[in-house]
């Protein structure tokens, strides 16, 4: 009975929300999305191979790039933002973490819309064939027959610890070949579809650390070797180094800015969520604002909250 109610005043609030919308919004700026797996239909996600996350299907993504593009949004790449946004446009970078295989399936949809996308990779797991450690652990909790708050408690959990830790718990917790893929859908790219993905017209790549640790809870040491080890790795699969890095899990502290600034990238995404309004300002560059997506409710009601210039939202303090 008090779910019903918080699912009820929960949709209450987001109809406010939206309606406000209207009111007010689609000042100039720049939103950022972030999506990880993409999903076939529902019905994939529901064999619970890997966490679902935000649940994206193809046809999802279909309606978020055709709601923008109605909108009058653009559709930007790196390169865009690189050579200076108008200051009286809107536009949409739509980001992918991780680097999953899976995402070779959006670009159809990239070329019938006509609509780059920026892939943030971890490259130590395309590199060992390694799947990423939230997904083994909702597989095999799930096998164990846990359910979707029990399997986010533990991964919680496991997040205070490092990614070498992490690796190592879940071996022996369930077995030597924990972290190998078990299908296309768990699986990272290879770095033979990673190079040939990154030659397709709409793709950008972008760095997403080497191990994905919480760059907040590493020395700035750490950070740097993290960071740089992606580009070196990147420069040797791909030939090119990014200009933008996504903090995984969006932590990030003032050590992780300094240090991506001395390492000269451009541009950094957080997954603080607010527009990031144009011009955009020199401090913000390395911290942009980013939206998550959910399959959940409508596109709709989203991207009207995402474009209302009512909510109040604040640039974290670091
Ligand atoms: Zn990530």
């Amino acid at each position: 009975m008090i779910g019903e109610w918080y699912i009820l005043l929960k949709t209450v609030k987001n109809r406010l929300r939206q309606g406000a919308s209207f009111i007010k919004r689609d000042k100039p700026a720049l939103l950022t999305f972030l999506f990880h797996s993409i999903f076939r239909n529902e019905e994939e996600i529901s064999l619970n191979r890997i966490d679902p996350q935000q649940r994206i299907t193809l046809d999802l993504y279909r309606d978020f790039l055709e709601y923008f593009l109605e909108a009058g949004y653009q559709f930007i790449s790196p390169d865009d933002l690189s050579s200076g946004l108008e200051p009286s446009g809107r536009y949409v970078l739509s980001t992918f973490d991780d680097g999953y295989y899976n995402n070779h399936r959006v670009l159809p949809l990239l070329e019938e819309y006509r609509t780059p996308a920026l892939f943030f990779i971890t490259t130590h797991n395309v590199l060992a064939n390694q799947c990423f450690w939230w997904d083994v652990l909702y597989r095999e909790l799930s096998l164990k027959g846990a359910g979707r708050r029990e399997i986010s408690a533990v991964q919680k959990d496991y997040k205070k610890l490092s990614p070498a830790q992490i690796v190592n718990r879940l071996k022996n917790e369930f077995g030597q070949k924990a972290m190998n893929p078990t299908s296309d859908i768990d699986r990272p790219f290879t770095p033979d579809e990673l190079a040939s993905f990154a030659g397709e017209k709409y793709v950008y790549i972008g760095n997403h650390t080497s191990h994905h640790p919480l760059l907040d809870h590493c020395s700035a040491a750490v950070q740097r070797e993290q960071m740089l080890a992606c580009q070196r790795d990147l420069r040797h699969l791909l030939k090119m180094e990014p200009a933008v890095v996504s903090y995984p899990n969006g932590n990030y502290n003032r050590q992780t800015l300094r240090v991506a600034r001395e390492l000269g990238f451009a541009y950094g995404v957080t997954v603080d969520k607010r527009k990031n309004y144009l011009p955009l300002r020199d401090d913000d560059r390395l911290a942009l604002g980013r939206y998550v997506l959910w399959g959940t409710k409508p596109v709709t009601m989203q991207g009207d909250i995402f474009r209302s210039d009512l909510t109040l939202s604040s640039r974290k303090k670091v």
